[in-house]
């Protein structure tokens, strides 16, 4: 019998059925795929486990087109999320209002005033851009603006107790996902951690007696993600304030989240602002951009004038920046702020926390049916109630109540485990991925992040579950 022959590459490129992918693709990136492809089949050519079909040029060319198609497809990709988690860390967190996004693109296609004062003509500081904002909306002296929280305190940890002891109750010692230590941080600050009083109770006598020469400053920060309940205490803000300076030290407080305004006022849970940790006497103020404020990934500092002049002149300024398109972003969302009443309409985070749960429920009725009958007999799909959270170490106990579409496997306990597995890994592999939980032998679809309805149906015919 006579053996099979790969085409050749020079062949192969000047053949027709690669003439769209050499336009598409360039030759450089099709010469390479048409190699690796070549390579691996050649031993499989010489034994003889190829058909002359499977070789054919038109054939190659296919398969090539398919693996330059998907290195084409850009790997930041946009997802549904409806895992209930809405503030998610691992999808993006906060989405941005339409205000922010054009000024980002402004940003983005234009030289802007970034470091330059307009009216003098002279230099400027990117801080001043978002300055006069945040002083009106936290009643902060002064602002500078980091790459992220976690950048913000050590930062500030840093420039103000470097070589001294910063103390801390021991049940704030948290630690945040993705490594974030309070403990850690303090070492790589050059800052002593002086704990203090109990995980459950800390009082103001505990922190009283650590103060000594050696203090540099007392520090506060906000539990995140995690909650102690029952024999607890705390020493109030106001009063930790007047002890540090009753001793000539300065209070940080680390908030998280930091809501710069009183959520309970949508009905959410109660969050400390960033204004009354100020009023309350905290000096120094941290708190993230792209958590409960809904605005880009940043970290801002805010408090006394002096103490910020001091963490802007730390050189570590400089390498934890935010760049022209953060800043531009955080300017859009911080004016949404200055009309309260308009702001759950036009702040995505906060128009989707605060959904009511008989809508998402109306949806999930709409829903349900379209659901059912794509999954077919094997699958029992329910609209029902169900529990959702705000995330990034907002309130972790409270529970956000919403609804979604319930997906239970009809099939024996053996088989059950699987069978979700199946059914998350398809609507991970939609155009736009789908994400959910499994949670109770079902696998739940929140729908409270689910706005662009058009869209999920549109791809939805196109689910397709191994069972
Ligand atoms: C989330 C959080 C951080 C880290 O903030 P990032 O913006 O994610 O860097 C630090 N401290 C507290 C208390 C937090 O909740």
């Amino acid at each position: 019998m006579m053996s099979l022959r790969l085409p050749s590459i020079d062949g192969l490129l000047r053949h027709p059925a690669c003439a769209p992918l050499l336009e598409r693709h360039g030759r450089e990136s099709l010469l390479a795929s048409l190699r690796q492809l070549l390579d691996e089949l050649r031993s499989s050519v010489l034994s003889g486990q190829l058909s002359a079909v499977e070789i054919s040029p038109e054939v190659l060319a296919g398969r090539v087109g398919e693996r330059l198609a998907q290195q084409q497809r850009s790997h930041v990709r946009r997802v549904f999320n409806l895992t209930g988690t809405v503030l998610h860390t691992n999808l993006g967190r906060a989405l941005l209002p339409d205000e922010a996004i054009d000024a980002v693109q402004m940003a983005a296609r234009y030289p802007l005033n970034l470091e330059f004062d307009l009216a003098s003509g002279k230099r400027g500081d990117r801080d001043d851009l978002i300055e006069g904002l945040i002083r009106e909306l936290t009643g902060a002296e002064a602002v500078t603006v980091v790459n992220n929280n976690a950048a913000a305190v050590l930062l500030t940890l840093n420039s103000l107790g470097a070589r001294k002891e910063g103390i801390i109750s021991r049940g704030e010692l948290i630690e945040i996902g993705g490594a974030f230590r309070i403990p850690d941080i303090m070492a790589r600050a050059g800052v002593r951690l002086h704990e203090v009083g109990t995980t459950n109770r800390t009082h103001a006598r505990d922190y009283e007696a650590a103060i000594s020469p050696r203090s540099g400053l007392i520090m506060r920060v906000h539990a995140s993600n995690y909650s102690i309940e029952g024999f607890t205490a705390r020493v109030p803000t106001a009063e930790l304030a007047e002890l540090a300076h009753r001793h000539g030290l300065p209070l940080l407080e680390d908030l998280g989240s930091g809501s710069l305004l009183d959520l309970t006022r949508w009905g959410l849970p109660a969050e400390p602002t960033v204004r009354q940790a100020l009023q309350d006497g905290a000096d120094i103020v941290t708190f993230s951009g792209d958590k409960l404020l809904g605005g880009p990934q940043a970290g801002l500092i805010v408090g006394r004038k002096e103490l910020i002049a001091k963490i802007k002149k730390n050189p570590l300024k400089r390498a934890l920046r935010v760049d022209k398109l953060t800043l531009a972003a955080l300017e859009a969302v911080l004016g949404l702020y200055r009309d309260p009443d308009r702001l759950a309409e036009r702040l995505p985070s906060l128009r989707l926390l605060t959904r009511p749960q008989a809508d998402i429920f109306v949806q999930a009725l709409r829903l349900q049916p379209l659901m059912a009958d794509l999954l077919g007999e094997s699958w029992q799909v329910s609209a029902v109630e169900a529990l959702g959270m705000i995330g990034s170490g907002s309130q972790p106990v409270a529970r956000l109540p919403s609804a979604a579409l319930c997906m239970r496997p009809q099939v024996s306990r053996r088989l059950r485990g699987r069978c979700l597995l199946n059914l998350e890994a398809a609507l991970r592999a939609l155009p736009i991925p789908v994400l959910g939980r499994i949670d109770d032998d079902a696998l739940w679809l929140d729908l409270r992040q689910l706005d662009d309805e058009p869209a999920w149906l549109a791809q939805l015919p196109q689910l397709q579950v191994d069972s």
